[in-house]
């Protein structure tokens, strides 16, 4: 094994198949970690001062690094496709606008360049830079085991911080966001401490689109980070705006509660307090934001 500068020993391995991978983390158990871009991974190991003792690079196997899209269908993104080739992608500019808007908030380019779309949701931070548009898009992720593949939304995915539903011999293979409605616009607010990639103190995606079957004629999707154990939507208050006519007090009066509905803890970063109330001026600056769009 070779010392690396910082980081416990480990033992590097590529797989080429699925069943390499299903073999492998069946041998090797909880010593063994799937690796991406490592930009999560290896600074857990580093921080932690001990890791697993084999990293299982999947981002080479059949399919992880394609993205794909008809409007029939909608989008297919690979697991490993790196956070630039999704931003960067035609039909995603077109499409699912804030998913490229948040990815371009995380960290800085070099990092995109390695950072996955499924590394970021596999990691299951709270503060996740992707959720909240991963959760307005109705994204499903679909995961592969010797039994097969099978999808679970993401709001079954994330259990709490760091834990996913995943069993112990499924990975993730892609993430599939139907099409979005029509005329569907969006956008995505992070606040953080400094503009210079940091995470997240509070982040809030907003969708929003014309549908005349609601009293409101409109339709909002909110996704929101870093303010529960897991990265949520706000279905009461998506309830509210489709039930009422949309003006300022509406938006208003939505902000406050999806305030009062975020569960904060406090961290280094932000105060729980002071994370509730941007909760609340992020969310009335997205729901506006997107009613002057689609206006
Ligand atoms: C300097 C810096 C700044 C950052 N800034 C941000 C930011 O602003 N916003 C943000 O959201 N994040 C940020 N991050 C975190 C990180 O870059 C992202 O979460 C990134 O998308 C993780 O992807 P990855 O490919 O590097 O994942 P990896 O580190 O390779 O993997 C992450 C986790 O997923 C597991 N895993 C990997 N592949 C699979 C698979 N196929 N199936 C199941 N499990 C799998 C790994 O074992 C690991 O536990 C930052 C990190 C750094 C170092």
């Amino acid at each position: 094994m070779l010392a690396r500068p910082g980081l416990p020993d480990f033992e590097y391995i590529k797989a080429e198949t699925f069943q390499d991978v299903f073999t492998y983390m069946k041998e090797k158990g909880d010593d063994l970690k799937l690796l991406m871009g490592g930009t999560d991974l290896f600074v857990q190991m580093r921080d932690r001062g001990e890791g697993p003792s084999f990293l299982l690079d999947v981002k080479g196997l059949p399919g992880m690094q394609e993205i794909s899209f008809d409007r029939k269908n909608g989008l297919k993104v690979g697991a490993a496709v790196t956070l630039n080739a999704l931003a960067s992608h035609p039909n995603l500019l077109n499409y699912y606008g804030v998913l490229c808007q948040s990815a371009d908030t995380v960290g800085n380019y070099q990092l995109r360049n390695l950072a996955t779309l499924g590394g970021n949701i596999c990691n299951a931070s709270p503060s996740a830079d992707m959720s909240p548009a991963a959760l307005i898009y109705d994204g499903k992720v679909v995961v592969e085991s010797p039994r097969g593949e099978r999808e679970l939304k993401l709001e079954e995915f994330w259990v709490g911080p760091g834990k996913t539903a995943l069993e112990k011999d499924e990975f993730l293979k892609r993430i599939h966001f139907p099409t979005p409605p029509e005329k569907a616009a969006g956008v995505y607010h992070k606040l953080g401490r400094s503009k210079m990639g940091d995470l997240a103190i509070v982040g809030v995606a907003v969708l929003g689109y014309p549908d005349l079957s609601a009293p409101a004629g409109i339709q909002f999707r909110i996704g929101i980070n870093s303010t529960a154990p897991t990265a949520y939507r706000l279905p009461t208050v998506e309830d509210f705006l489709a039930q009422n006519l949309i003006s300022d007090e509406t938006l208003h009066k939505s902000a406050e509660m999806a305030m009062d509905i975020s569960a904060p803890i406090e961290d280094q970063r932000a105060t729980a307090i002071y994370q509730k109330k941007m909760v609340r001026n992020l969310v009335y600056k997205g729901l506006n934001d997107v009613r002057e769009i689609l206006k």
